[in-house]
């Protein structure tokens, strides 16, 4: 062979890990450039993929989980070494911990500088500090190896369990060389990377039993629900069983929040009562107040309730992780659904007639009690008035997405604002974490390109901020609407040592949020009262205009820890 075939007939790993992308249909990576991947970017847009790179990892981490969530395919992030490893690092574990697809894809150090701690640019051992906090975790030191390396991320990030997944990629890999062809032949095609997992009959028998006999049977839908894309086989389960459901945060929307089967608005009341309760994808922790205790009419936090579990989900080692699981069903969600529809047979009956009464009794009379405070217009807007108006606005635009995250912020928007598709609210999830919104706001606009309204407290906001540049930067249709309070939970402590500084949750008072989005070009306004709430919020959908409303809401209004006061230990203490 010539030199001159030679060259053309080479690849390298910048090559390499852009075909094994987009061999596997990824198109899109969330980024932040440095040393060793600038580089990379530049040739993964250039070779047509997007890349949309952001302003801190952590974001970017954040934004590849929520396109893993939106849909079912690892959202891709990549870092640089060692500090922005670590940034991206948070979104990571989160991912994980909520079940989102993501791969981390890091460069980093070189191993024999590493290894022998010599200290090198940007030293770390990543592998081993991602390992504890991901589902998997591969490193890839030849540039033949790395279409095994992006099909092992593949795999573990979807099948199963989906989760996080870390991919080590030295900084010399990139540049090394080999020959094109055998380059091309070392790329692999993931098949069938999240195989169904068809449950054992027996199993689906022994749960459609429990079902069957049940006086009172609930079912509560998680986000694994909502991930799992069988909306069709988990309407038709809930119309055909006629049994009330409670969607979980992430699954609102899965069925429509206005449907007549949904206990919302009873959900203490069906919690306690329920004697059969059905999980579909979703987990008995601190968000079911781990499935015992008063909420489940225990006679005590430590006690069981009266309810035998169903559990279907995909991993088997979730059941009886709390509380006894009566009928395990172990599969993915289709295929499970479907199982109980075949076996529910054709002449199903529906629950007894006393309960799904009690059920609607209660919830006529809570949703009268809220529909009669969220009319209510105080001088001063609260969290209900301005509420109200972007439950409307939601109600207009049902395929739009609902970013939520704060302390108030976040429990009264997911209880007012009623959601009527699936997979459109995205929120701090398992950990109740802080700093998602705007990382997840500029996924949501950048995968599907429908409209965003990101509901942020003020305090949240402020961890992903100065991502709006972000948003501005790729004129995306995101509205944040600022619930501005002036404070963490809300702007009226005080300093206790009587000192001039200002309280520990207090923020600068009248902080102009909106000028932040007009610092980069996008629109910001102030609204003071939900007819300029309403206005603003109009424009903004309708001009699809990259906008930050800046909604001045009662300082007094709020409360500490929103409503997980029982785990902050000083208000545990006062209630004492
Ligand atoms: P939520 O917070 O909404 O209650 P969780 O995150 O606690 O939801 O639970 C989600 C559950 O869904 C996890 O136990 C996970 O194993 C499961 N899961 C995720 N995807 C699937 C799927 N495709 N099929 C079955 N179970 C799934
Ligand atoms: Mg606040």
């Amino acid at each position: 062979m010539s030199t001159d075939t030679q060259d053309r007939d080479t690849t390298d790993g910048f090559h390499l890990v852009i075909n094994a992308l987009k061999l596997n249909d990824i198109d899109t990576i969330f980024a932040l450039p440095g040393i060793p991947i600038t580089d990379f970017l530049r040739q993964a847009q250039g070779e047509g993929m997007k890349v949309i790179s952001f302003r801190h990892e952590q974001h970017a981490g954040n934004a590849a989980a929520a396109a893993g969530f939106i849909t079912g395919k690892p959202g891709i992030c990549f870092t640089v070494s060692a500090p922005g490893f670590l940034n991206g690092l948070t979104a990571l574990a989160n991912a994980t911990t909520n079940c989102f697809p993501m791969i981390l894809i890091s460069g980093s150090s070189e191993r024999e500088i590493v290894d022998l701690q010599q200290g090198d640019y940007e030293e770390m051992d990543q592998l081993a500090i991602a390992k504890p906090l991901c589902k998997a975790a591969f490193r890839v030191l030849h540039a033949e190896d790395i279409g095994v390396g992006i099909a092992r991320a593949i795999r573990s990030a979807v099948s199963g369990r989906p989760g996080g997944v870390y991919l080590d990629l030295p900084a010399k890999l990139f540049a090394q060389v080999m020959d094109a062809e055998a380059g091309k032949k070392s790329l692999i095609k993931v098949v069938d990377p999240a195989p169904k997992q068809i449950p054992a009959p027996d199993a689906v028998m022994r749960a459609v039993d429990l079902l069957k006999n049940a006086k009172k049977p609930l079912v509560i839908l998680g986000k694994g629900a909502a991930y799992a894309q069988a909306d069709a086989e988990i309407k038709a389960f809930v119309e055909k069983s006629g049994i009330p459901y409670l969607p979980m945060s992430m699954a609102k929307g899965l069925l429509p929040d206005n449907h007549n089967q949904s206990a919302s608005a009873a959900r203490s009341y069906v919690l306690a009562e329920a004697d059969v309760v059905m999980l579909v994808g979703a987990r008995l922790n601190w968000l079911l107040s781990h499935g015992k205790g008063k909420t489940w009419g225990g006679s005590s936090s430590k006690d069981a309730g009266k309810q035998q579990f169903i559990q279907v989900d995909i991993s088997p080692t979730e059941a009886d992780s709390n509380v006894a699981i009566a009928a395990p069903v172990i599969g993915d969600i289709g295929s499970c659904i479907s199982a109980f529809n075949q076996a529910m047979g054709s002449g199903w009956n529906k629950p007894p007639a006393d309960w799904t009464g009690a059920i609607a009794e209660r919830k006529d009379k809570n949703l009268t009690k809220m529909a009669e405070t969220l009319a209510k217009n105080p001088p001063v807007m609260n969290f209900h008035s301005a509420l109200n108006v972007i439950r409307d606005t939601v109600k207009d635009n049902p395929k739009a997405y609902l970013v939520n995250e704060g302390a108030n912020a976040l429990d009264f928007t997911r209880s007012i604002v009623d959601m009527y598709e699936p997979r459109r609210r995205l929120d701090v999830g398992t950990w109740g974490i802080m700093g998602i919104g705007m990382g997840f706001a500029v996924a949501a606009a950048a995968v599907t390109g429908e409209q965003v309204i990101a509901v942020e407290g003020d305090s949240a906001f402020g961890f992903s901020g100065m991502e709006v540049e972000t948003i501005c930067r790729y004129n995306l249709p995101v509205c944040v609407v600022v619930m501005n309070n002036n404070g963490i939970y809300k702007g009226t402590d005080v300093n206790a040592s009587g000192g001039p500084e200002m309280a520990p949750t207090q923020f600068v008072k009248n902080a102009r949020y909106d000028m932040m989005m007009q610092a980069f070009g996008g629109v910001g306004v102030v609204a003071k009262n939900p007819e300029e709430l309403r206005k603003a919020l109009a424009e903004a959908v309708s001009s699809r205009k990259p906008t930050l409303i800046n909604a001045i809401i009662d300082e007094t209004a709020g409360t500490e820890s929103g409503r997980i006061t029982s785990l902050n230990p000083a208000m545990a203490k006062k209630k004492a």
